[in-house]
């Protein structure tokens, strides 16, 4: 019987994940963090590291690791993993790319909805008893049968176009390069995309490739009837340039799941009436969260039985 192979967590895993986790593997909860002499003395025995997408993973950590083998991820996005640094060691990163399209575009068209129609803000009304009040509230922009503009047209983009096409959307897309099967519009920047729609929802991975993709010339062009969705990561969109442009009235509204210092919201951002703000819950439901931490558990086990990853990120294929 060989010692099961030791695991450390760099963020809280929900019991759905650690108990099954733990039949399989020695694990130890962020010791790193917990206490620092414990993992110096069990760090040169960790062979895995696993988290959610918001696990940050740096070289001053892996070097830490001399036996590490893997990095599996229970997340799409991996902008903080230093996958150059496992590259370079030739150790393979994972991630759990498709069981959560479904979930992150049905976010998206709800903050869609959300934003247009202010179901938030009628939501807060009619509790506060305004209704009888003040009478009914002013009216609400239409959402059906507008142009949608997608910044990152893939796994989720394309979830989120096929629901948009049910509302009659018109849909176009920007990226860094055309693609041939998509029937909609391309757009060669952010900003001609969202000069030519009135929702500009954005889906790109996080990381320095697109850090401040959307900037003030961005929200210029998308208008002051235009509403910006923002489903990715906070780093893509400056968010200073945002308040500014929602305090002026350069777009109309804007929806958040994301911002550049989680948790924390700036608070000019929280005390504007026209954004809805969530707190990055767009793969947030145990249906989506229970089968991202069954693929991030199945990379794991595929790679200490020595079988092929399910899904190794793309730097690692
Ligand atoms: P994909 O890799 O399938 O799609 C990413 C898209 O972004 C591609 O179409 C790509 O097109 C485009 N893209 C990449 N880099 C750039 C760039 N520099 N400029 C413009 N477009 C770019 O990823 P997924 O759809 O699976 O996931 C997308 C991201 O969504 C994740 O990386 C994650 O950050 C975020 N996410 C957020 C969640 C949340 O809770 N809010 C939950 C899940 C995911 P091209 O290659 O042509 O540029």
């Amino acid at each position: 019987n060989s010692p099961r192979p030791a695991v450390l967590t760099v963020v809280n895993l929900p019991p759905f994940y650690l108990e099954p986790l733990r039949q399989h593997f020695t694990v130890h909860e962020r010791l790193h963090e917990a206490d620092p002499e414990a993992f110096a003395r069990i760090a040169p025995g960790i062979r895995a590291i696993t988290g959610g997408g918001e696990s940050n993973v740096p070289r001053a950590l892996m070097d830490q690791l001399p036996a590490l083998e893997i990095v599996s991820i229970m997340g799409v996005g991996y902008d903080r993993v230093d996958v150059r640094t496992a590259v370079d060691r030739g150790i393979p990163v994972t991630h759990t790319p498709d069981v959560l399209n479904d979930e992150v575009a049905d976010l998206a068209l709800g903050l869609m909805l959300s934003v247009a129609r202010r179901i938030p803000q009628a939501d807060r009304y009619t509790k506060a008893g305004l209704w009888a009040e003040q009478g009914n509230m002013p009216l609400a922009r239409k959402m059906s049968g507008a142009r949608l503009g997608i910044v990152g047209l893939g796994r989720i983009g394309k979830a989120i176009a096929q629901r948009a096409a049910a509302f009659g959307m018109s849909i176009a897309y920007t990226g860094r390069s055309q693609q041939p099967e998509a029937a909609h519009p391309y757009f060669a920047t952010p900003r001609e995309l969202a000069a030519n729609v009135d929702f500009l929802v954005v889906i790109t991975p996080g990381g320095a490739g697109t850090r401040h993709l959307i900037d003030a010339s961005v929200l210029q062009a998308l208008g002051p009837k235009g509403f910006l969705v923002n489903v990715a990561r906070g780093s893509v969109v400056d968010e200073q340039a945002l308040v500014q442009a929602l305090q002026q009235g350069v777009i109309a509204g804007a929806a958040l799941d994301v911002f550049e210092n989680e948790p924390q919201v700036p608070p000019a951002l929280r005390a504007l009436d026209n954004v809805v703000l969530t707190p990055h819950m767009a793969s947030a439901t145990r249906e989506t969260r229970q089968a991202m931490a069954d693929l991030a558990l199945a990379n794991l086990r595929a790679h200490f039985a020595g079988e092929r990853l399910l899904s190794p990120v793309p730097e690692c294929r």
